[in-house]
């Protein structure tokens, strides 16, 4: 990766599909919103968009792409577009018919990448089906969210194919050293969701953050994002205002050195401040997501 480089860097996945460093995560942009919340994304730069079916606004971003292609904003292969199937749409053919819905929704002809959104239910089953769509030149790159070390490990020891990505909850707050350690022996590329922690336990006021945004002339939330690039990890920040989108994406002309990098490993919790898949009340309630009509975080 070439660091010093002004512009918004790719990455080349196993399988040699290559992918936008940053992206933009539309997680609880209600469907009316959502359609020009994504076009201003692009608007500003973004190419790279993260749903899921459970998020409900597929259809939202499926006609903002459309829009921004008729519109001459930019062509479809520009973009790089992410959806999930859900705990309820894992086994083979669920997951086939949940890939087909989707894709349906968002008015696309292949998906750039798709992910199995919860270690949970019958994942290997929609894993060989996912196999089979990628094979089939359907999707252009599989992965998983929320997998664990020790899961992603089981998973990649009985796969035909490697999951290229995991996506996973990270931030200052709960850093996952070796869940990376992991990842990077298994070659499986990170994403991290929630980059902010949502703004939650007080991420934006962490004096440490604050001190590194003052010396190089950058905001916090820059700095948390530009953390992450600098250990290779993808970023899929979520602003529904343009000016935070812009903010969001002005981290391609600054580095953090070694001291800063110290700085931030410092504020390590390690423990989740959104999901936690080994609780078992967080099971059900991951399970109850989508009988749930208010969107609560995941
Ligand atoms: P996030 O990106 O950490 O934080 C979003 C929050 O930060 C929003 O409240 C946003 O407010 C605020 N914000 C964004 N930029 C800001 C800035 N520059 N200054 C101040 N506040 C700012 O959280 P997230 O949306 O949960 O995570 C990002 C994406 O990851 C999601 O959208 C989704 O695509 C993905 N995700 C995946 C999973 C999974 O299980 N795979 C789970 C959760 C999320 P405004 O919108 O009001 O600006």
């Amino acid at each position: 990766m070439d660091k010093k480089s002004r512009r918004m860097n790719n990455i080349t996945l196993t399988g040699g599909v290559d992918m936008p460093m940053e992206g933009f995560g539309v997680f609880q942009i209600p469907d009316t919103q959502c359609e020009q919340v994504v076009l201003d994304a692009i608007q500003v730069g973004y190419r790279l968009f993260d749903t899921a079916s459970s998020y409900k606004n597929e259809e939202a971003l499926g006609k903002a792409v459309r829009k921004a292609i008729d519109a001459g904003m930019v062509k479809r292969e520009d973009l790089f577009i992410t959806t999930k199937a859900y705990i309820q749409q894992m086994g083979y053919e669920k997951t086939v018919q949940a890939f087909y819905e989707s894709l349906h929704k968002l008015d696309l002809e292949y998906l750039d990448l798709y992910l199995i959104h919860m270690p949970l239910g019958d994942y290997y089953g929609a894993w060989r089906a996912m196999e089979d769509l990628y094979e089939a030149g359907k999707i252009r790159a599989i992965g998983v969210c929320n997998f664990d070390g020790a899961r992603l490990m089981d998973l990649c020891y009985n796969a035909r194919i490697k999951p290229m990505i995991n996506q996973i909850e990270r931030h200052p707050h709960f850093q996952r050293s070796e869940d990376l350690t992991v990842m990077k022996k298994l070659g499986v590329q990170p994403q991290a969701w929630a980059p902010f922690a949502e703004g939650l336990k007080g991420m934006f006021a962490e004096p440490v953050l604050m001190e590194i945004a003052e010396k190089y002339g950058k905001t916090v939330p820059q700095v948390i994002l530009r953390w992450d690039i600098e250990q290779g990890i993808i970023i899929i920040p979520k602003s529904t205002h343009k000016n935070r989108m812009e903010e969001n994406m002005a981290i391609w002309d600054f580095e953090l050195d070694s001291e800063d990098m110290e700085k931030i490993a410092g504020l390590d919790k390690n423990v989740p401040s959104m999901l936690d898949c080994s609780k078992p009340s967080e099971i059900d309630r991951l399970y109850d997501y989508l009988n749930n009509p208010v969107l609560t975080s995941l």
